[in-house]
């Protein structure tokens, strides 16, 4: 069948939660944290969407994280087409926070597995989490 990209760009807002993509860039991820009732947030809000407060906490995250689901993209979408062998997404349980990032490890993870994340360049430049059997 025959085909042809439909591109689409999106902008954007990002200067409250700027500090989440510089500290991609200094190997560090970033949370936050409702000042007001605690929710936690990955990737980060600059508002939380339970009390709708604006008092939030940068929260750095790291340590040990825990492998609570993942899945396997045989077909990878438009822009990820470096990725054509396929690629696994994992969530991880960091203490309250669910970090999403690519696996970055021999074939399959496991539920339970313990993780770390790191941020790096994908093939394209761009900033990811990774995360990395313990
Ligand atoms: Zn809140």
């Amino acid at each position: 069948m025959e085909s042809r990209p439909f591109v689409l760009k999106h902008m954007l807002p990002i200067s409250r939660v700027e500090r989440y993509w510089k500290g991609l860039e200094e190997g560090k991820i970033y949370g936050t944290r409702c000042q007001s009732c605690g929710a936690s947030f990955y990737p980060p809000q600059a508002d939380c969407s339970f009390c709708y407060s604006g008092d939030m906490d940068w929260v750095e995250i790291d340590g040990e994280g825990v492998v609570e689901c993942f899945t396997r993209i045989q077909r990878p979408p438009q822009g990820f087409e470096f990725a054509s062998g396929g690629y696994v997404i994992v969530v991880a349980a960091f203490g309250s926070f669910k970090v999403m990032g690519w696996f970055k490890g021999e074939g399959l993870p496991e539920v339970g597995m313990k993780v770390k994340a790191e941020t790096g360049k994908d093939e394209l430049g761009v900033w990811k989490v990774y995360l990395t059997p313990l």
